[in-house]
């Protein structure tokens, strides 16, 4: 297996200048699967400076807008015609299905084609009344420069390109630094970005780990503006790396979302079929690796035992596999780190004290020689244990209870994210007071997991800092300046002499 040249830096695709690789593993079999370049800072001071000489001499950030918009629209015909590949890819990186890596393309082209139209429904700049005719004042948006765009290994494409697309449509330049665990459709992005005719410099990749690569750019002086997607314990660093140089910082980060259940939404057997589906797709889609997972289960006391028995007994029956293997609903975990940790949080779960009605074991026999873990339902969870405070980011949900609206609410938010949550009621109501008082940048209403590229997404408390998609994301990767034009321009005379 040849090294990959998947540096890309000034237009040019590069080994590492060290002559290291990387090996990308299919967490499915545990096999080596592809070899990439393993950057490190070299490579990365490289990068900023071909973004730096492109965003201050390049024609990009002086594109009108029009331009920009339609290479966005290009970029997203081309992810559309690679759609398959695309999907097999990131299946095969990220142990994902097939179905859901041809999804994740589908809402990438989306992301591309939503902030092209943004851009171009625009009015342009917005004219400030100074209060006299002889004022001209407008405030504009600029490009904010060279952005640096660190991305995580759970949804690698889809992450990069909220990024990305938003950057790309205001003017900036960047470097993107992918997870080193699952880089490889972030590389296949940029040849598609060079495809679709976007000038040398513009778009800058290195591949490689955290640190160094993370690290440097979130210090590097002649970055402007660091967004990143990723773990707390890795954001808290961005942040603090990001503070000398008082770069701007946009920070996505993890979850521990509540899907909070009411009896009265499952008063039909139909009602109770789609609140338990639900909470299952909720949990457990992605073997539970997503930030906005429902991992944990606030269901009323009175509806507990039927709920959590009939979900237990489905998520028994969920189908893992390789994630590309007909009739596979759940591929494996990404890594064995990530399969140790979750381990270790059920162990943690059951010695203290709870008690175990689905999974808990990684499954045997042949084609489970991967990272797999089998979807796991934990009852009798109280808000102290670990499992419930902490991102388990694997198949775990645990379940707790309440009686009144008052203490559904406040297990709700008795969390330090505050990523996403759901209710789930058939009062109206209590629906709208519910959501109105859940601290989490999104809450679904009889619904999970689903957002829309037009809809901010984000978090309060420890789940970050900023907003992607909608109108926010856009202004993330933008500086405003007031421009004031004195028409008729006079002596001031404040000082007499
Ligand atoms: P991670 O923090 O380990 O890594 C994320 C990225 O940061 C990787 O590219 C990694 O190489 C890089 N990195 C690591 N240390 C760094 C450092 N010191 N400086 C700069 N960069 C560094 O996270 P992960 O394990 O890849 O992803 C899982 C996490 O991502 C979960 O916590 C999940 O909730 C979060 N996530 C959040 C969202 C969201 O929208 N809020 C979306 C997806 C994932």
């Amino acid at each position: 297996m040849s090294a990959q040249q998947t540096i890309h830096v000034g237009g040019e695709w590069r080994s590492a200048a060290s002559g290291a690789t990387r090996e990308i593993i299919d967490p499915a079999d545990a096999t080596v699967f592809a070899l990439v370049a393993e950057g490190g800072t070299e490579d990365t001071d490289a990068a900023v400076a071909a973004a730096r000489r492109a965003f201050d001499e390049g024609e990009w950030p002086r594109t009108p807008v029009a331009e920009r918009a339609a290479l966005l629209r290009r970029v997203a015909d081309l992810l559309q015609r690679n759609r398959e590949a695309l999907g097999s890819l990131e299946s095969r990186d990220a142990g994902k299905t097939l179905e859901e890596g041809r999804v994740d393309v589908d809402c990438v082209a989306d992301a591309f084609r939503y902030f092209a139209d943004l851009v171009m429904n625009e009015s342009g700049g917005r004219v400030v009344d100074a209060g006299s005719d002889e004022i001209h004042s407008v405030v504009v948006h600029e490009p904010v420069g060279v952005c640096a765009l660190i991305t995580p290994w759970n949804y690698p494409l889809l992450q990069a390109s909220w990024k990305i697309a938003p950057a790309l449509a205001a003017g900036n330049t960047f470097v993107v630094k992918p997870s080193e665990i699952t880089p490889l459709a972030t590389v296949e992005l940029i040849h598609l970005l060079e495809e679709a005719g976007l000038p040398d410099g513009v778009a800058n990749i290195v591949t490689g780990a955290g640190d160094p690569v993370g690290a440097r750019l979130a210090e590097h002086p002649d970055v402007d503006l660091v967004s990143f997607t990723g773990g707390l314990s890795s954001g808290t660093k961005v942040m603090r790396a990001a503070a000398d140089s008082v770069k701007k910082v946009a920070l996505e980060l993890g979850g521990k979302n509540p899907n909070v259940v009411f009896a009265d939404a499952c008063e039909s057997d139909e009602d109770f079929d789609t609140a338990v589906d639900q909470a299952l797709n909720a949990a457990f889609i992605h073997s539970g690796q997503v930030c906005s997972a429902g991992s944990r289960l606030i269901v009323e006391e009175s509806l507990r035992e039927r709920f959590v028995g009939e979900l237990a007994r489905r998520a028994e029956k969920i189908r893992l596999g390789r994630g590309t293997d007909d009739g596979v609903e759940c591929g494996p975990l990404v890594s064995p780190q990530q399969l140790a940790k979750t381990e270790e949080y059920v162990a943690s779960a059951l010695a203290e004290g709870a008690v175990l009605l689905a999974g808990g074991r990684r499954p045997e026999g042949e084609g489970y020689e991967g990272y797999f873990y089998r979807p796991t339902v934990l009852d009798q969870c109280h808000r102290e244990m670990r499992v419930v405070r902490e991102e388990v980011f694997g198949p775990v949900l645990t379940v707790e209870t309440f009686r009144t609206e008052d203490e559904a609410v406040a297990l709700a938010n008795d969390t330090e994210y505050g990523l996403a949550g759901a209710v789930w009621t058939a009062d109206p109501g209590r629906a709208r007071r519910v959501a109105g008082r859940l601290r989490h940048g999104t809450v679904w209403i009889n619904d999970f997991h689903p957002y829309l590229p037009q809809a901010e997404w984000g978090g309060f408390g420890k789940s970050g800092i900023g907003r992607e998609l909608g109108p926010a994301g856009l202004a993330e990767y933008r500086e405003a300046k007031h421009i004031y034009q004195n028409l008729a321009p006079r002596p001031v005379r404040w000082f007499a002499g």
